[in-house]
């Protein structure tokens, strides 16, 4: 027969010194006596007058999958508290699958016990039952009455509250209040995110790194309209609360719009950016994802770990090396923008002249209507001749003028993205260089995808047009080269990001 241990200690009982410990020695003690190994413990640390609680639940999961369990449980009320609990476990008992032993009562339960014990069992399980509802009616009052009087009724105090132990008020924390009030001020500004929040939180000892989820935490705060003196219960409703506010609704009111306004706009922007943020990916396959050490430095590694950390600074060397390669030479950069510029004049040209055709024509159409309806007016043509005329020259008008308007609406290409290409490739690694993190992401993003990382050494592969760059370097000629190039950039346009090139050059 397998042997295990039941214990199980209330909140209450917990914080007035009752220890599961306690229990399971005494019962691990009367196991001893009997001459019986304990197999496994089950123990539970909360108010049992939850049905389906969990060490409980395993525990009858444990009787029933190992038929004839003798349990050590030390009194008949840490066994069961509520009614579908003790049917489960009588029922257990009656097919014979385990056996209680009740360590301070002194009895056993098992399928032939008399039935005296049966009713002591039932007895106490029925006085625990009402023990439990009675404890939940009289915390409910208590509940209401204190929501009633405007104070918070369950879960922790707000941060920068505390409660006054003996009315039980909630009250301010003297040294943490004036910190969340200047947090608050600092959010409405709207000049600072919510990781910036966060970060400045933690320099004034508001919150401790310990907290996980920090950003949640501050993120709750920062919604919570407590602050402002608002009271909010699932079960009992809203109401204006007796503890004093910590911030204005006004000021309140603020930092929710402006924090709003900080969430449209950055959606789709992740917490944490680093320079090769989805640029990278292992062999293996997975992702190379960075992460931040001690606060300053950035390692890069795939979630299987396959090598060992590779530091940010390393992969920028390198990075550096990959885009020094596409650094196209002055002389090159020049022929290249003019022959932009002189493809461009030719299309506006010849753009001009086909609409002045259009409108030529056009015209034409106007003056042979004008003279249909002359000869009509003179009667010179009957009406149906007219009319099949009339709706003839309408149409010739109709399909000249959407011509025309169709090459109005045509604009001529546009090489200005090339050009600033071409800008930002005379000298790509400064451009780079002088660029923010989030800057630098984005360049080496446009420049590079699905790079990868072995063993700390970056293989980079040049997305388009950067391929054809990179290659172009060693072509014999220049202009094949370009050629290769500006067909690629014609359907490329307005697609390159500003790195600061466009104004400088
Ligand atoms: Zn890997």
């Amino acid at each position: 027969m397998n042997a295990i241990i039941y214990a199980r200690v209330s909140t209450k009982e917990q914080k007035k010194g009752y220890s599961l410990e306690a229990q399971v020695e005494s019962c691990q003690n009367a196991a001893d006596r009997d001459g019986v190994k304990i197999d496994k413990i089950f123990q539970e640390a909360e108010s049992a007058s939850k049905v389906g609680r969990s060490g409980f639940a395993e525990m009858a999961k444990y009787i029933d999958s190992n038929n004839g369990v003798i349990v050590y449980c030390e009194k008949v009320d840490r066994l069961h508290r509520n009614y579908s609990d003790m049917a489960l476990i009588s029922m257990m008992i009656q097919e014979g699958k385990c056996e209680i032993r009740f360590v301070r009562e002194a009895f056993r339960l098992h399928e032939d016990s008399p039935p005296g014990d049966w009713m002591n069992f039932g007895m106490n399980g029925v006085i625990a039952d009402n023990y439990a509802r009675n404890l939940s009616r009289e915390v409910k009052k208590g509940q209401r009455k204190r929501f009633e009087n405007g104070w918070k009724v369950c879960g922790r105090v707000p941060l920068g509250f505390e409660i006054e132990p003996k009315t039980r008020h909630i009250i301010h924390d003297e040294e943490k209040a004036p910190l969340v009030k200047k947090l608050f001020e600092f959010a409405a500004t709207g000049n600072f995110s919510l990781v910036e929040l966060q970060s400045l939180a933690l320099e004034w000892g508001l919150v401790h790194n310990t907290a996980k989820r920090l950003s949640s935490t501050i993120h709750r705060m920062l919604h919570n309209p407590f602050y402002y003196g608002w009271l909010k219960s699932e079960t009992l409703g809203e109401k204006m609360g007796a503890h004093e506010p910590i911030v204005s609704k006004k000021l309140w009111d603020e930092v929710q719009t402006k924090l709003a306004q900080r969430n449209k706009a950055s959606t789709k922007r992740r917490t944490h950016t680093f320079i090769f943020t989805g640029a990278m990916r292992c062999e293996c396959g997975e992702a190379i994802v960075g992460m931040l050490a001690k606060k300053r430095y950035v390692y890069y590694n795939c979630r299987n770990r396959c090598y060992k950390f590779t530091r940010e600074w390393d992969l920028e060397d390198q990075f550096e090396e990959a885009i020094a390669k596409l650094t196209v030479p002055r002389e090159l950069f020049e022929i290249a923008v003019n022959e932009l510029k002189g493809e461009r004049a030719n299309f506006s040209k010849t753009q001009k002249d086909t609409i002045a055709d259009v409108k030529r024509r056009i015209s034409k159409i106007e003056t042979k209507i004008a003279k249909l309806v002359d000869e009509k007016l003179e009667g010179r043509i009957d009406e149906k001749a007219y009319e099949v005329a009339f709706s003839r020259f309408e149409g010739e008008m109709e399909t000249l003028k959407i011509h025309e308007a169709d090459l109005k609406s045509e604009a001529p290409p546009d090489f200005s993205e090339a050009e600033n290409l071409f800008k930002l490739l005379e000298e790509p690694v400064a451009v780079y260089q002088a660029l923010n993190t989030g800057g630098k992401n984005e360049f080496v993003k446009m420049v590079c995808s699905n790079s990868i990382l072995k063993n700390g050494t970056l293989t980079p592969t040049y997305r388009k047009p950067f391929d054809r760059i990179a290659e172009g370097r060693d072509c014999q000629t220049m202009l094949g080269w370009l050629d290769k190039v500006r067909t690629y950039l014609i359907s490329f346009e307005g697609r390159f990001p500003d790195f600061g090139v466009r104004q400088t050059a």
